[in-house]
Order: structure tokens, then sequence, then C-alpha cells
């Protein structure tokens, strides 16, 4: 048989135990949600740019053809860089398996990115990359609102079709 105590204590705790309260949720999206609506039609944008009317195009990394479908929006600075997350210097198609698997794929991506932008401009991007940027809500919203309209534009451009 348990002590008195014993009863007494585990009594007193589920009297006084009180929850917290859950927050109300809000209307407006939230941040996170506006970031990741941006990242899905700025990778289709960088896609659609990448390749040409007869929907295939070149990997940034290993420079093979590819279908649009096995194309990325390879990030040279990781998506973590919010300062270079939404930069169109920093972002640009590549093929899955560079993207995804491929260990040592910046290497080839610098030098062909170089090619591609420039010196002038891949130091640009450098400095940006050094940078802090805090995205506002507006500014997020607005992005999505400019690439939505160029993701329609590309996909027409182009005939490329897209789910956004
Ligand atoms: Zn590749």
């Amino acid at each position: 048989m348990f002590p008195y105590y014993r009863y007494k204590r585990k009594k007193k705790k589920s009297d006084d135990q009180t929850e917290p309260k859950e927050r109300k949720p809000r209307k407006k999206p939230e941040k996170p949600d506006l970031v990741k609506r941006l990242d899905k039609v700025f990778a289709l944008y960088i896609r659609l740019r990448d390749v040409m009317p007869s929907g295939f195009g070149k990997c940034i990394s290993c420079g093979k053809i590819k279908p649009y479908k096995e194309l990325d929006c390879g990030h040279f600075y990781g998506r973590t860089n919010m300062a270079t997350r939404f930069d169109e210097d920093n972002c640009h198609a590549e093929c899955i398996g560079c993207n995804r698997v491929s260990a040592d794929h910046l290497i080839y991506y610098q030098e062909n990115l170089i090619r591609k932008i420039g010196v002038a401009r891949f130091d640009t991007l450098r400095l940006r990359a050094k940078s802090t940027k805090k995205w506002t809500d507006d500014e997020l919203q607005e992005k999505i609102d400019h690439y939505t309209a160029e993701v329609h534009r590309l996909s027409r451009l182009k005939d490329i079709k897209v789910n956004l």
C-alpha cells in the first residue's frame, strides 16, 4: 500500500496543472509559407528561363542537355543563405544527378557560372552572399507576384506545362 503523501501529492498535481493556452491561428500567411511559396515559383521560373523552346536545357554543372522535367533549380550558394536564395545569378538549371547526388558539382558549377555571367557579376554575387538579408512579408509577396507572372509568360512562350 502507498503511503498517504503519495495520494495527496498526486491529487494536488492534477488540480494545479494549468494547460498552456494554444495560440490563435492567424489569417495572414506566415513567413515560412511565403518563403515556401516563393521557393516553388522561383524554381519554376529558373528552370523555364534556362530551357530552350524545345523544352531542353543544359545543366550548369555537367553540361548535359536534359528535358525540363529532369532539371532542378540549383543554387550555387545554398538555400540557407537568405541573401542569395532568390537571386537570379545564384540559381540555374541543374540536372537532378548533379543537384541532388553529386558531391563535387559545385566545382564545375563555379567554372560554368563564371563563364555564363562573367567575373564581375560573379564577384558581386559573392559579395551579396556574404551579406545578410531579412525579407519582409511584403517583399516576399512582391516577388511571388512577379515570378508567378513570369512563369505564366515563359510557360506560354516555350510551350511547357507547369503545375502552379
Ligand atoms: Zn548535371
